[in-house]
């Protein structure tokens, strides 16, 4: 069976350096914040080309925290789509914050920013939350500008978008926070669960480090109400080791895109149609088809396992349909048709040929 994701692969190739840092932080004897943080945190912002970046203990905590960070409040609306990994929308809610759904553009499958402009315009809204799904990119420069020109605060969620660029510039340098999750499929990904917030603002990483640890100021005093949510030292000393690979990991995924790109030239399926400016890190290789689940099927006979990111787009999901007071027609149409390929760096030409293959063979085509 080719597996549709396997973080293993990575983990496999890096084996002598992680035993080397997971030995490091036994032998070091601090193990809450520290140097491995510090170390880490110091490497993604220099990496991202940020100020600042705060390391949280996963990545719907780091949203949870930008927005807050960012002054998202109780019973304030976010704007963010329902085609959306769950969290996005469990972090809105966790900072007291009220989802209000917009569509997306089934060709791209994000954020739709006239539909933006449409539902926002009876139903004002404090920030936007942008999603930069499966490694591809939001017009993030042109809703950055949209935001500012209303006094919207903006954060992006680019837990699928680790190294993604838009006109050479790194996702999450757009808003006035950004939240990464390093879940071990992401295309940096820990051993268990991790997370950062960064920013260019100062007082929004002061507040998220007070945020990440029991509302603490300086001297230990609790102003705001926090949480517990620091970076594992041994998380971080992990992601040490995989950051200097991401940017190579990432070419890869771009090659089997594209090798996946050649073979289906000439199928009658749609793909995710990714702008000129953007460089995407392909989180995920999908295509849509009405025939998603026949297809599917078809290629786990054959040995192909696959994913669909996502079946049940999150407003309606029971505890967040309530919030969806108008249709999401783009939504529902994408969440039918959408299936993930096999996509992870460690996976062969071979592999790949033979997943095209089958796809071909599917639609009868040699
Ligand atoms: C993975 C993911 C998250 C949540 O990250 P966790 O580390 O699992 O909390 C949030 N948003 C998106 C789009 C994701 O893919």
């Amino acid at each position: 069976m080719i597996p549709q994701t396997s973080p293993k692969a990575i983990i496999n190739e890096e084996r002598d350096a992680l035993d080397q840092a997971i030995a490091r932080v036994l032998e070091s004897g601090s193990y809450i914040l520290g140097p491995e943080v510090e170390g880490f945190e110091r490497a993604f912002a220099a990496y991202i080309g940020i100020d600042a970046a705060v390391g949280v203990a996963n990545g719907t905590d780091a949203l949870e925290i930008a927005l807050r960070a960012v002054g998202v409040g109780e019973g304030e609306r976010v704007a963010v789509v329902s085609m959306t990994a769950v969290p996005t929308v469990t972090a809105i809610r966790r900072a007291g914050a009220i989802p209000v759904f917009i569509d997306i553009d089934p060709d791209t499958c994000l954020m739709d920013l006239e539909d933006l402009d449409r539902r926002t315009f009876d139903t004002p809204v404090a920030a936007v939350v942008a999603v930069h799904l499966y490694g591809s990119m939001v017009q993030i420069d042109r809703l950055a500008l949209w935001c500012q020109s209303r006094g919207l605060a903006l954060v992006e969620d680019c837990a699928q978008a680790h190294g993604a660029r838009l006109s050479g510039r790194h996702a999450g340098t757009f808003g006035d926070a950004a939240a990464f999750s390093f879940y071990p499929t992401k295309n940096l990904g820990a051993i268990g669960d991790a997370g950062v917030v960064i920013t260019n603002r100062s007082a929004v990483a002061e507040r998220a480090r007070r945020l990440r640890q029991y509302g603490w100021n300086d001297e230990r005093v609790s102003e705001t109400e926090g949480l517990n949510s620091r970076l594992d030292p041994m998380q971080a000393a992990i992601l040490g080791v995989m950051l200097p690979r991401l940017d190579a990991r990432n070419a890869r995924r771009r090659e089997i895109a594209a090798r996946y790109d050649r073979a289906f030239r000439d199928l009658p399926f749609g793909l995710q149609y990714i702008a000129s400016e953007v460089e995407p890190v392909y989180h995920q290789y999908v295509l849509r088809t009405p025939e998603r689940d026949h297809l599917a099927g078809y290629l786990r006979e054959n040995g192909v396992a696959t994913a669909v990111h996502y079946r049940t787009p999150v407003h309606h999901h029971p505890i967040y349909a309530p919030f969806a007071n108008a249709p999401l027609p783009g939504t529902d149409q994408t969440a039918a048709q959408v299936l993930s390929l096999p996509m992870f760096p460690g996976l062969s030409d071979e592999e790949v040929d033979h997943v095209a293959s089958i796809v071909r063979s599917f639609y009868r085509k040699p």
